[in-house]
């Protein structure tokens, strides 16, 4: 489950407006020549405002630019550290199941099985949160974005006010995370034999303020009573963090799913 508000994708719109007024500005200078002719003080003030314009456009383009040129960016594949993240903690419970622990216990156990079996490969692991305690989420990004050669990977589990959804899915916001995220997906889908929910892309505060390659994954319904059931196990958890960290393996080496 996850408990924010999703941030749209409009600042592109945004932009392109302002672009559109600039040049309107810039395609207008023989009136602006006139007008500084005429009153200085008049075409002084529309010049400022063309750059404050400018500016605005500029830092805009900026937040955008991850997605737009791959240059200089971390390859797919190209990491040597795992970020796990057990969702929740401490006073956010996240969702909470009719029967058996809440999330935030599932998750971190699910995150300690991940971390164990990645640092076995051979993968250095770092966790956001090792006990039942709360991390704000830009504290969790900010462990991502801090190194170098990292792969972002948030552990969920799902709760809806109905019994009947069940299935897992697996959430990317960057394009270059989407092979990440279909890794993953194929792998818990073969492996726990849950209902494929596929891969989606959504602009989650941990996804979408992220630096490196992250993903989210949600591992199943606590809220659908036969789901739960496996959930609850340290079986049924081994179960899905072992198909996590072989998602991860297979990205690592280079899998194209
Ligand atoms: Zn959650």
């Amino acid at each position: 489950m996850v408990c924010e508000i999703e941030t749209k994708m409009i600042a592109p719109a945004a932009h392109r407006f302002l672009l559109c007024c600039i040049l309107h500005v810039w395609g207008c200078r023989e009136d602006f020549m006139e007008t500084y002719r005429a009153n200085r003080h008049l075409a002084r003030l529309q010049a400022l405002i063309a750059c404050v314009l400018a500016v605005f456009l500029l830092s805009g383009c900026q937040t955008t630019e991850t997605f737009r040129s791959p240059r200089g960016l971390q390859a797919a594949g190209d990491f040597n550290t795992v970020v796990i993240d057990a969702g929740h903690g401490g006073h956010d419970s996240g969702a909470k199941s009719a029967k058996g622990a809440p999330e935030k216990q599932l998750t971190l156990d699910t995150a300690r099985r991940v971390s164990r079996i990645l640092r076995s490969s051979g993968l250095r692991v770092v966790e956001t949160r090792s006990g039942d305690y709360f991390i704000p989420l830009d504290q969790r990004v900010a462990r991502s974005n801090s190194l170098r050669n990292v792969v972002f990977i948030s552990i969920h589990y799902n709760w809806v006010k109905k019994s009947k959804p069940s299935g897992v899915e697996t959430f990317f916001y960057s394009p270059r995370s989407s092979r990440l995220a279909a890794n993953i997906q194929r792998e818990v889908v073969k492996n726990s034999g849950s209902l494929n929910r596929g891969i989606k892309q959504r602009g989650f505060y941990v996804l979408k303020n992220n630096k490196r390659p992250a993903v989210l994954c949600e591992l199943g319904f606590v809220s659908n009573p036969s789901e739960n059931r496996i959930l609850q196990t340290g079986a049924g958890r081994q179960r899905l963090a072992e198909s996590v960290a072989r998602g991860i393996l297979a990205e690592k080496a280079g899998r194209n799913p």
